[in-house]
Formats: C-alpha cells, structure tokens, sequence
C-alpha cells in the first residue's frame, strides 16, 4: 500500500506541481483533498480519482482523524495559515508535509514542532531543492572544498509581483519578497554551508507609493557571518527577477544560474582557471516526487526526515533577526 496525502489547498502550487508530480512517486500516492470551493473537490476529486468520503472542507477538516487512508497532510495554504492547519493535522494523529515558510514566525514554528512531537508524528517543510541532484551536487562540492575551503556565498532571489494575490497582504502573508522568494538565498546559504549565521545585517528597499508594497515590502538585502568565517550576501526581490547562487572558494567557485527553479538547473564551476560545465541530464525522478516521498520511506522505514520542522525554524530564526536588523538599522547577533 502506498503512503497516503491529503492536500489541504487547491491553490496555484498544489495543482500545478505538487498533484502532477504523484505520478512519478514510488511510495506516495493522493489519498483525500481539502478545499473550500466544492467546484474544486468535484474537478481535482474526479480527475485524481478521489472519492466524496475522502473530499474534505475547512469546517469538516478535523474528521480526517477518522480516515486510516490520510497518513500524512499536505499543507499548501498562504503562510499565516500553516501553523494552524499543521498543529490541527498533528492532533488528527497524522504526518505533516507543509509548505515554506514554515509559519511567519518563530512562536509558530516552535509550536508546530510541539503539536508533532506530542502526536509522535513527523513534520517536515517543502525544501523541494534538497530533492534536485543540482543542489544536491552543489552541496557535496561546496562542503567538499572542491574549490577550496568556501569563503564567500552570493545568493539571489527576486521575481517582479503582480498586483491583487495574497502575498502581498501581510496578514496572509506574513512579510514580502523575504517570506516567500528571499527564503530560497536564506535556506541555499545555509544548506551549502551547514552552518548557522551568527551574524545578520540588513537594508530594506520598498518604494511604498507602489500599491503592491502597502504592507510588505518589496527588496531586502542582507550579509551573513558564518561560524567558520564564511561571508553570504543575500538578495531578496519582488521587483528584479533572478535566480542564482555562487560559492566562491580560495580556488574558484560553483555558479547556480537558475539555482532553484522548478526545471532547467544549470551549473558551472570554476576550478584553477578552467571553467566546466556540469549542468547535469534530466533526472529521471522530479524533486517534487523525490520530496513526497522522502516522507513516505521515512515513516516506513523510521527513518529522519532530511528537512524537518527545525530546518523551518532555523530559517525563520534569521528572518526575524533580518527584519529586525532592517528596521532597526544596525547588526544583529544570533545565538550560536
Ligand atoms: P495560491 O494562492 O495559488 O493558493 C493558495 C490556496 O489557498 C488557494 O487555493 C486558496 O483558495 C486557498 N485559501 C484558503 N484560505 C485562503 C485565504 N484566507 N486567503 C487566500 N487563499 C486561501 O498560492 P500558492 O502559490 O499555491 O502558495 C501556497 C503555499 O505554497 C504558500 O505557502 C507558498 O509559499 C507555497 N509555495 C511553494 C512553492 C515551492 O516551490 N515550494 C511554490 C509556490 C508556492
């Protein structure tokens, strides 16, 4: 039997990548779905395959508990709502998948990773990147010293907004570019390092006379101080658009361009003056099913999740200490 989703939001992510990608699961599988629009069941319950008895509301969501076919919960709402549908889940004695960011702040986060632990249940965020042999590969060259012990990371995320969509309400939303794009430069300088930053400095852009940036804000940009001396410069962006990262080592660097998007990895690196490509052939296997089902094997098997709750956490550790860098305009320390 494979392991079984229900995929709580049937927004422009879940029915375009996640929903699609189960078919290239080994383990995984689309058990039940939970929506607040019944057109949405009807459509996404027919074309999956989805009975009546496992299409769920807002309102009826807690029954999922009853369900022995729901292993897991596949949370794919705006981000304020993440910790409560998650912490829900968990109660309903069930595995939580949830989309980044994790929650819009740290009190959140910590209570996730509490509801999950109480339930004995697993939670784990939708790092879809650690599933992508690009980044995968980068990883193992950059904390390799493939080109020399790292020394500088840049990392840049952006894409220009439109106007009219949650994201740019913050109480939905729970922060601009940074929550939502910024995070990928956050989480690869962390992941290519596999250090924590100690050190966090920051300078906002929004021009607030464009109506997108009433309440979020538009550019953030931000340096990080690694333990062991590493430098990361991050951008974050809801008007530029870009995608990249570049580790820089004592004898070359790892080029990323496009670093995370959903297809068309490419990678380049710099070793002694010669430059090589090494953008890799089309994996057979999608990050996206490589995500849904590290979950899978990892309750089959009992085994740790590669990205759980605390890997959330930690990002929305430095994001608060962003902000909060940004809006008081000086350096802010993180406990080590
Ligand atoms: P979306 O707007 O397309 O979908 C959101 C869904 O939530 C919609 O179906 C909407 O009906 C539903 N919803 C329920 N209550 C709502 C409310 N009060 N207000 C607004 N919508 C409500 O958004 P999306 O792009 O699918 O993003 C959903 C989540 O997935 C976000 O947390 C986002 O950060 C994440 N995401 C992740 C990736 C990735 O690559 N990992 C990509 C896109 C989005």
């Amino acid at each position: 039997r494979k392991f079984g989703y229900a995929i709580v939001g049937l927004g422009s992510y879940a029915t375009k990548q996640i929903m699609p990608a189960f078919a290239g699961c080994d383990h995984a599988k689309i058990s039940a779905l939970v929506s607040g629009t019944p057109a949405k069941l009807e459509q996404f319950g027919t074309e999956y395959g989805v009975p009546k008895t496992h299409r769920y509301s807002y309102e009826t969501f807690d029954r999922i508990a009853d369900n022995p076919d729901i292993d897991a919960v596949y949370i794919i709402l705006p981000n304020s709502m993440h910790a409560e549908y998650s912490i829900r889940a968990a109660r309903a004695g069930k595995h939580v998948m949830c989309e980044k960011p994790m929650a819009i702040s740290v009190a959140e986060c910590e209570a996730m990773i509490a509801a999950s632990r109480t339930a004995g249940k697993k939670l784990m965020i939708g790092y879809r990147s650690r599933f992508e042999p690009h980044n995968q590969l980068a990883i193992e060259l950059a904390r390799g010293g493939h080109v020399g012990p790292t020394r500088i990371i840049t990392a840049e995320h952006g894409f220009p907004i439109q106007p009219g969509q949650w994201r740019l309400d913050k109480p939905l939303s729970g922060g601009g570019s940074l929550m939502d794009i910024g995070i990928y430069s956050l989480n690869a300088v962390r992941y290519l390092t596999g250090e924590e930053p100690v050190d966090v400095m920051a300078i906002e852009s929004t021009d607030r006379a464009d109506p997108r940036f009433r309440t979020v804000e538009d550019r953030i940009t931000f340096l990080l101080r690694f333990p062991s001396g590493i430098e990361a410069t991050c951008v974050s962006s809801y008007s530029s658009a870009h995608n990249s990262y570049r580790v820089i080592g004592t004898q070359g660097w790892i080029d990323m361009e496009p670093a995370t998007p959903y297809s068309g990895h490419a990678m380049r690196v710099r070793k002694d003056g010669k430059v090589t490509d090494r953008t890799l052939p089309p994996s057979p296997k999608t990050q996206f099913a490589g995500q849904l089902d590290h979950l899978a094997q990892a309750v089959l098997n009992g085994t740790p999740v590669i990205v759980p709750g605390e890997e959330g956490l930690a990002d929305l550790r430095v994001i608060e200490a962003i902000y909060r860098s940004a809006r008081e305009g000086r350096p802010v320390r993180l406990q080590a």
